[in-house]
């Protein structure tokens, strides 16, 4: 039987015997004596190997076994102060199961090379913590929806259509013919609302991003909901819901790594409290020139600096509703009774951007149920209407009002823990120029 580190660090162990098991983290010793700092997933702790406390040839294993080095150790727990985590093992017995080679991750190299390295450097307590996070995250997800009654639905993968615009499709060849990695499920969840009235999922995404950014992934996981009888304005909510609770169960459960990772934890729970804000898009537009004096055209899209210098003047995430509907994808209908007085029509859709960096952390939208106006935006868009024609049966069978959103799981966890890039929110990270290991 063999105890988990975090089990032992704890005044309940203080001079029992323990049996733990893991990687040698650091080490150094200094003739009679070894230090080495121990990890498993559930945290390090100082191991002392003094020689004479065990056998000889277990005591220069100690002595040999570099970082890395896997081990089974056997000894008595004891407090001290100067340990890691405040305890440490008085071995007994140090029985290594295999030689770490010398490790070719050392401290200050640049995050192209650990990246490089990233098969190995997954089992640093930086990029362990934030796995741990994101683990608690996406159970946060099925457990949000699914204690809101919306069913797990997940879509395919290969799919003949574009759902966000053709610039960012992968192509893949199948049989003898082109067919896409999927962009968004969308499509295939507004057929599913017809059967299952409210769905979810998080599903893989892939994306060919044509520029090189902190915040873009050609691969990603994308936590999409989608829901009959909705209106825009009711998937805000939920989406507001649903990250508040995303954010309250990271408090619950990963005090620990929020502190590794030197995350203010009072401000992410200071947010809970409040109130999450909804403005338009040419609301922001003002925003951006009576406050930071940038000057906007009406009608562009909002790019990254804009959105940095929106989300400057809130504390909170903040939903933008109303874009321009010519900027917007096929699906996304025309808000006819705009809050404000916009200079062209707007669509009833949304953006939902984060504090601390502007970050665009959700998307969504009502979806259009007028099947002649779908055609129009599809032709216009040079797409061969031939391929929607299962997707335009959704509007021939018992049209309803329906929306939903996307919520990107890597930009969230990115926001949340604040990381400069979103390479380090998942463990193989799928760039324009990254892809391997
Ligand atoms: P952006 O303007 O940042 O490219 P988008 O408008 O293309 O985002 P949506 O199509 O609305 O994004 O997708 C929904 C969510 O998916 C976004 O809000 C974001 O959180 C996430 N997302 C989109 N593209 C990427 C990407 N390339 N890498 C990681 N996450 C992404
Ligand atoms: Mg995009």
């Amino acid at each position: 039987m063999f105890n988990e580190i975090s089990e032992i660090l704890d005044a309940g162990f203080d001079g029992k015997e323990a049996a733990i098991r893991g990687w040698i983290h650091r080490t150094r010793s200094s003739g009679k004596i070894v230090f080495a700092v121990l990890r498993d997933h559930t945290g390090v702790v100082q191991v002392t190997v003094k020689a004479g406390n065990l056998p000889d040839a277990e005591f220069e294993d100690a002595v040999k076994a570099l970082v890395e080095t896997s081990v089974e150790v056997r000894g008595t727990v004891k407090k001290d102060d100067r340990a890691p985590g405040g305890y440490e093992v008085l071995a007994s017995g140090f029985n290594v199961k295999s030689f770490a080679q010398p490790y070719p991750i050392t401290k200050d190299q640049s995050e192209e090379w650990l990246r490089e390295q990233r098969h190995l450097w997954v089992r640093s307590r930086k990029m362990t913590a934030i796995m741990k996070v994101r683990s608690t995250m996406t159970g946060a997800i099925h457990d949000f929806f699914r204690s809101k009654g919306y069913h797990e639905f997940t879509p395919p993968i290969f799919t003949p259509n574009a759902c966000e615009g053709g610039a960012t499709l992968f192509e893949v060849k199948y049989y003898d013919r082109e067919i896409y990695l999927t962009q968004s499920w969308q499509l295939y969840a507004e057929a599913m609302v017809f059967a299952l009235g409210k769905v979810y999922d998080n599903a893989p995404t892939f994306r060919s991003e044509k520029s090189k950014t902190s915040r873009h992934l050609t691969e990603f996981w994308m936590a999409e909901m989608e829901a009959a009888w909705l209106t825009y304005h009711d998937v805000i909510a939920v989406a507001k819901e649903e990250i508040k609770f995303i954010i309250e169960r990271i408090l619950e459960y990963n005090q620990a790594e929020l502190e590794l990772l030197e995350v203010d934890s009072v401000k992410l729970a200071g947010m809970l409290e409040k109130d999450w804000p909804t403005i338009t898009y040419t609301k922001a537009l003002q925003i951006l020139k009576e406050k930071s004096g940038m000057d906007i055209e009406w009608g562009k899209d909002l790019r990254t600096v804009e959105e940095e210098e929106i989300m400057k003047h809130f504390d909170t995430p903040v939903a933008v509703v109303q874009y321009p509907k010519a900027i917007m994808a096929f699906y996304k209908p025309v808000e006819e009774n705009p809050d404000d007085d916009p200079p062209g029509p707007v669509a009833k859709c949304f953006d939902m951007l984060a504090p601390d960096g502007g970050l665009e952390i959700v998307g969504g939208s009502e979806r259009d149920t007028d099947i002649e106006r779908l055609i129009a935006s599809l032709e216009a868009e040079d797409e061969d209407v031939k391929n929607y024609d299962w997707y335009l049966d959704l509007r021939r069978y018992g049209s309803v009002v329906h929306s939903g959103y996307g919520l990107g799981v890597e930009r969230t966890l990115q926001w949340i823990l604040g990381l400069e890039n979103i390479k380090d929110a998942i463990a193989f990270p799928r760039t324009m120029t990254r892809v391997s290991p």
